[in-house]
């Protein structure tokens, strides 16, 4: 049996876009129902950043079977362990196809607050070296935005989450409303000087910029740098929708937020030309739902979103709502990551950091700014850090010295590791598997995604430049690498739902409007028609606060 209920707004999911979504739709003074996949979590019983190995089952190592069994693509993950293993989705739930010589690691978080629980926090702006690149190059199709456009909305965005950073005036890494940035260490204010005497300013090493508080901000106390933030965060030091975004929500008294709701289509009024209905299935009672609003907001993540998408079939679109340019599915990119080089630093022997500093250094893109690389377009940034060798825990031997060479610590090291653009190609596609459903029976995406020689480019030169900064800093030991991770895991899974100026050639337009049914905004990063180089959450915020400007204003004049 069907019900259904009428709000003013919808939004699907609560992760980092839905709560964004959720905010700004309550405080413009609209009921809005926010509709979740998965369960409620409860921050004082959940968030376990203060957990010590011990008091783990595994002592921290995980129960490798249980892993193997039940997260054999999300144990991928770096944050995906015995700590946070929770905040991450059971695979054989929530199956994908891909084929065995093209994996993609997909890896999601199914709960109140999605992924804003376990992200890594950094945020940099986008410039219009991004958004005209499609238009210049022609990969891709042109940005209806550009930096104008969206700079208030990130200004915005900044000022409520709490961004940590420094100014750095770059054309390329545009500045924020920063408060102040979290120290250097030692090793990292060495290879800072060395980077800035040898190439004339054109690399440049600083702090990451990162959406954790150093200060007090609004009613949020500063980090107190216990350092596991994909745990959670008891203080709401590091922003999340848990605890920032969804809070503002409720506080208007205009949210209705339902859990254990999964959205499996999205019903299309042919007369209307609107979305009419958002059909759900309880999670835990499998029965039936349909809720309806003026305004859908499709915050279910990028590839969750599309795949709702094209699974609302009608005979108007029987290949999925709104993709009557046929582009739905299609320019799916993640970011190209994991080369670079680290080095020895010799010498501070007498410096020590203090506390676990959630967060490390950004070098911005320098390649393809000022002039164009012979071999590839686009470019890249570092991430990375400092950090002083450990005790020596490997130390051979026996008795005495044995335990003296414990308590020793190793020199200073360096690390710079490489995240690049990826750039937007048609045959990178995601599409209904014919066969496999998820557990709750909805049909699961098959993913064709694999990087391209200009990727691969990229991160050879990655590993090249690395070691040119280590070499100027005076580094020793230095080792270049290169891994090759599988499209997916840097976790950055943009496009297939891109905004464009022509209805013919895109899915969405310039205010994450969808142009086949005017009453729905899809805003995650499926909405993205080139990656960049920059962790994109904020972007997709930024482009969330700006779309519901314009469906607010949309409905005030009575055209939605
Ligand atoms: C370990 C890790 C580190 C990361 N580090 C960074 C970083 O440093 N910087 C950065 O910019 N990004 C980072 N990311 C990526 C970032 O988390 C995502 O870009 C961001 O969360 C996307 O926001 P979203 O709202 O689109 O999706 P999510 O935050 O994933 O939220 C989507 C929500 O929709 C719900 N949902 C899905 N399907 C349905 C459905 N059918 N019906 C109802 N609800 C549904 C989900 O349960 C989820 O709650 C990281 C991610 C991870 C996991
Ligand atoms: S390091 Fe800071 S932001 Fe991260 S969990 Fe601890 S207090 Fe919170």
């Amino acid at each position: 049996m069907s019900r259904t209920t009428t709000f003013d707004a919808i939004v699907i999911g609560s992760g980092i876009t839905g709560g964004w979504a959720a905010k700004e739709l309550t405080e413009h003074g609209l009921r809005t129902l926010v509709l979740e996949a998965g369960g409620p979590i409860d921050p004082a019983k959940d968030f376990v950043e203060h957990v010590q190995p011990w008091q783990l089952h595994f002592r921290g190592r995980g129960d490798r079977r249980s892993m193997e069994k039940n997260q054999f693509i999300q144990k991928n993950c770096y944050a995906c362990d015995e700590w946070s293993g929770k905040f991450f989705v059971n695979d054989n739930d929530n199956p994908y196809t891909f084929d065995a010589d093209k994996p993609f690691h997909w890896i999601r978080g199914r709960q109140v607050g999605g992924r804003s629980i376990m992200w890594g926090r950094q945020v940099y702006r986008w410039s219009d070296l991004d958004f005209e690149a499609n238009a210049k190059d022609s990969h891709g199709i042109d940005w209806p935005i550009r930096y104008a456009d969206i700079a208030p909305w990130y200004s915005y965005v900044e000022r409520f989450i709490g961004v940590s950073g420094e100014r750095l005036g770059l054309s390329q890494l545009p500045d924020g409303e920063f408060l102040k940035p979290m120290e250097l260490n030692c090793a990292e204010q060495m290879v800072r000087t060395g980077i800035a005497k040898s190439f004339g300013g054109e690399r440049v090493l600083t702090i990451g910029r990162c959406a954790i508080l150093s200060e007090n901000h609004r009613d949020r106390p500063a980090c107190h740098y216990c350092g596991t933030c994909e745990r959670g965060c008891i203080t709401r030091s590091y922003f999340n929708s848990i605890g920032v975004t969804l809070p503002a929500a409720r506080a208007t008294g205009r949210l209705t937020l339902r859990p254990h709701s999964v959205v499996h289509s999205l019903s299309f009024d042919t007369a209307t030309r609107r979305v009419s209905g958002v059909n759900v299935i309880d999670a835990n009672t499998r029965q039936p739902l349909t809720f309806s609003a003026r305004v859908v907001f499709l915050c279910a993540s990028t590839l969750e979103s599309t795949r709702i998408l094209l699974n609302s079939k009608s005979p108007e679109f029987p290949t999925g709502l709104a993709n009557s340019s046929g582009e739905l599915g299609r320019n799916l990119m993640d970011h190209v990551m994991g080369a670079g080089a680290s080095g020895t630093l010799a010498g501070m022997e007498d410096h020590e950091s203090y506390g676990h500093r959630p967060n490390g250094t950004y070098t911005p893109r320098f390649r393809n700014v000022k002039s164009q690389h012979p071999d590839f377009v686009r470019g890249y940034a570092f991430q990375g850090g400092g950090w002083r060798g450990g005790f020596g825990s490997d130390a051979p031997g026996f008795g005495r010295e044995f335990k003296a060479q414990l308590l020793k610590h190793g020199p200073w090291g360096f690390q710079f590791y490489g995240f690049g653009e990826c750039l937007p190609r048609p045959t990178n596609q995601v599409s209904l598997d014919p066969v496999k459903v998820d557990a709750w029976g909805i049909p699961a995406l098959h993913i064709n995604c694999v990087w391209s020689d200009n990727e691969q480019k990229l991160l050879q030169d990655m590993s090249v430049t690395a070691a040119e900064m280590l070499e100027a800093a005076g580094a020793t030991n230095i080792k270049p690498f290169v891994d090759h991770n599988p499209p997916g895991l840097t976790i950055h899974e943009m496009g297939t739902a891109r905004m464009g100026r022509d209805p013919k050639t895109s899915v969405l337009n310039a205010h994450n409007q969808a142009w086949d049914a005017l009453n729905l905004y899809c805003t995650d990063g499926a909405c993205m028609a080139s990656s960049a180089n920059q962790n994109p959450s904020i972007t997709y915020m930024a482009l969330t606060a700006r779309a519901v400007d314009h469906a607010v204003d949309q409905m005030k004049r009575n055209v939605l």
